[in-house]
């Protein structure tokens, strides 16, 4: 009999965990000739009653297991943190706000079972309860990620998969601190199955992720999967160096005919703020690339756990 850990990252989800434990028991209880479960919830610094619902369910359910962090880390780190905890043969990751359908499981569970592919993924056939300038944006990332990184990154990809130990073990092994999950389980390979389906609306309360956020998760992808931005900087810089060199000879050329009257300083001001400005755009993208290779070197924690089930257990 195989055992599945169910990996569940909640911020503010005092309303959607109990809708969802109650959800995924039901698949547990129809799959229980075949697996048994483990739920493995990790409260990433919330604001509201997530942990006592999570310390409610964990004395209900000795299936139900959790870690809360001692503040909000992102949804990576919980991820990262809910991988590690778990036990199970196969592991999963999913949202709480139902937003992946739980009943897919079953379905994911035989194809692992085949022994043909190491993990099954989900990307979805929409983007309901989503804003259309967050569809359109998610589009063009992926669009342009596609183009100037080497590794594949599928549109629609949810955070929603099923993946064998030996998987598991390959993305533990990658403990960087600035972490973009799409890429690193498709970075570490393994043969994958890809589900579509068509996404839910959230069940309860709202989603974390604003506009400035999202911003912020996309950069941090391009930059952990690709360097073509610094090659980018490289070329403009090229292209400056070669429209100088023309211009040069134009003006040396000029003054050897003509002879050499001052002027042109409004066009002089124009270029050097274009070129002032290109310069520090570029720095920028370098900063960027820095910056991380700084936090890198820091090796800071990718979490702090401040409870889990069993520190509870011990303190009663
Ligand atoms: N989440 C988290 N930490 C955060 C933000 C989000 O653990 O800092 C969790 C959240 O509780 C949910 C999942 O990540 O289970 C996806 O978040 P959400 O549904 O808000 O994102 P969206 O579906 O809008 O992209
Ligand atoms: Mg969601």
């Amino acid at each position: 009999m195989k055992k599945i850990s169910i990996v569940v990252p909640c911020h503010n989800e005092e309303s959607s965990i109990p809708l969802f434990y109650e959800e995924v028991n039901k698949i547990a209880e129809d799959m229980k000739k075949k697996a048994t479960f483990e739920f493995i919830f990790v409260n990433d610094g919330s604001k509201d009653q997530t942990l006592e619902e999570l310390r409610k369910l964990s004395e209900k359910d000795s299936k139900v297991r959790y870690i809360s962090f001692s503040r909000n880390f992102g949804k990576e780190s919980a991820m990262y943190a809910g991988l590690e905890a778990s036990t199970g043969d196969y592991v999963t990751t999913m949202d709480a706000d139902l937003q992946d359908p739980p009943s897919l499981l079953k379905e994911m569970f035989d194809i692992l079972e085949t022994g043909e592919y190491d993990c099954v993924a989900t990307k979805s056939t929409n983007r309901k309860g989503y804003s259309f300038l967050r569809k359109i944006f998610t589009k063009w990332f992926y669009q342009l990620i596609g183009k100037i990184s080497n590794i594949e990154m599928v549109p629609g990809a949810r955070d929603f998969r099923l993946m064998t130990r030996q998987m598991i073990d390959a993305v533990l092994s990658m403990k960087e601190y600035n972490r973009y999950s799409k890429g690193l389980f498709s970075f570490v390979g393994f043969e994958t199955k890809w589900i579509d389906f068509e996404l839910e609306e959230r069940v309860a309360g709202k989603t974390n992720f604003n506009f400035g956020k999202l911003f912020a998760y996309a950069l941090e992808g391009i930059v952990a999967f690709s360097t073509a931005p610094l090659v980018f900087a490289a070329l403009v810089g090229m292209f400056f160096c070669l429209i100088a060199v023309i211009l040069i000879i134009i003006i040396i050329t000029k003054t050897l005919i003509w002879g050499d009257p001052v002027g042109g300083w409004p066009s002089m001001a124009c270029i050097m703020f274009l070129v002032g400005g290109v310069q520090l755009f570029c720095t920028g993208i370098i900063g960027e690339y820095l910056s991380k290779t700084y936090l890198e070197t820091k090796k800071r924690p990718i979490y702090i756990i401040k409870e889990t089930e069993k520190s509870e257990r011990k303190r009663k």
